[in-house]
């Protein structure tokens, strides 16, 4: 992992890891600059509209969709959804991706579509308490399940469609990385100022963020049958490879074999799906203004240790594919570096943002005063 060289990451008093200030630093200081999302995913509605390598958004430079398409046969994952709004952009999305991209012209067409509507639908019953243990034989069920299943039949949401594209994405990377161990991603070739700004991380570096599965079965039982499909859905495409094989070139071949073994047990989607819970960002239509469209989301692994206050000392922008943070204010040595995850104005919206986003209360100064003033206290 690259060290950041404005802070550490250490345990909070509280709780979990966060980043703290190694010496004084001024408002406006570049603090880190993650130059792409480890996994992310642009929805499915959007594809069209946000370019797949620098997010640009096409009505904000006045154009209703993006020209530049991918070929089906340069990608994987065939033509399922990648524009691009320049050659540029197009050009870079494919060194990146080149490793896995086919070196002939056949028609791929093992694309991730959208799965025929169906009416069967994952039967779960779920106890009042989810344990631990309970999610591990659930999922255990869903391995063995998809080993029989034949075709697909079973409906799926928009959302756990892009779910899919979004694991998808971090399981294609983990694999380009075992395929290339010694190889840098384009991603990361961005190291002109040591220490600040660092590529989109490797899989232990998104292996080292937290685990929120279990807070999220807890809390919302029903994503526990979602996250499930999502699997069990990517685990039948790849299973549909020997009907489509005469189809496909040779290197998408081997991708596709690859993407079967690692689906084979849902370890890998289970990471993934745990750690999106309370570390991605969303993708917005502009660079800070969080209160316009959200056109997809990210796990830009770096900028997960910044916790949460309700007054940051940090704010964000996105720069075309990567996150960066600044200082907002002077930060004295040793404090927490945090930004804001939730916008409530009350304290009530906040800690209703908080609890069923990131699984936590808020007990920063800001929260303190404000339910003070709501008790009618007074502050000492
Ligand atoms: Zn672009
Ligand atoms: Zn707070």
């Amino acid at each position: 992992m690259a060290t950041p060289s404005l802070y550490d990451i250490l345990s909070t008093p509280y709780g979990g890891r966060g980043a703290f200030a190694r010496e004084a630093i001024p408002q406006g200081t570049m603090i880190l600059a993650c130059a792409a999302p480890y996994a992310h995913v642009v929805y499915w509605e959007f594809r069209r509209e946000v370019c797949a390598w620098c997010f640009a958004y096409s009505f904000e430079s006045g154009k209703s969709k993006w020209a530049v398409k991918l070929a089906g046969s340069e990608h994987v994952g065939g033509n399922g959804g990648v524009w691009f709004c320049t050659d540029v952009c197009r050009a870079d999305y494919i060194r990146e991706h080149e490793k896995m991209l086919a070196g002939n012209s056949k028609r791929t067409t093992a694309g991730l579509a959208v799965p025929p509507a169906g009416l069967v639908y994952l039967e779960t019953i779920v106890p009042t308490d989810i344990t631990p243990e309970y999610l591990d034989v659930a999922w255990a069920a869903a391995r063995d399940v998809s080993d029989q299943r034949r075709g697909w039949t079973e409906e799926m949401t928009e959302f756990e469609v892009d779910t899919a594209r979004f694991v998808l994405d971090g399981l294609l990377r983990k694999i380009i990385e075992e395929a290339n161990p010694g190889a840098e991603m384009l991603d990361r070739l961005v190291d002109d100022t040591p220490g600040y700004c660092v590529g989109a991380g490797r899989w232990a570096d998104y292996m080292e963020l937290q685990d929120n599965e279990y807070a999220l079965m807890y809390t919302n039982p029903h994503m526990l049958a979602s996250h499930i499909r999502v699997y069990r859905f990517l685990r039948h495409i790849t299973t549909m490879l020997p009907q489509v094989r005469s189809k496909l070139n040779e290197k998408s071949v081997h991708v596709i074999e690859q993407l079967r073994k690692n689906l084979a047990t849902p370890t890998d989607t289970r990471a993934l799906l745990g750690r999106d819970s309370g570390n991605v960002f969303g993708l917005w239509d502009t660079a800070t203004d969080e209160g316009s469209e959200m056109l997809g989301w990210g796990a830009f692994v770096f900028g997960s240790y910044f916790n949460h206050h309700c007054e940051p000392n940090l704010k964000k922008k996105r720069n075309k594919r990567g996150v960066e943070f600044y200082a907002s204010k002077d930060i004295a040595p040793g404090e927490e570096l945090c930004i804001s995850y939730a916008d409530g104005v009350s304290v009530e919206e906040r800690m209703q943002q908080l609890e069923s986003g990131w699984f936590f209360v808020c007990r920063c100064t800001r929260c303190a005063r404000d339910l003070e003033r709501a008790s009618g206290t007074p502050s000492i």
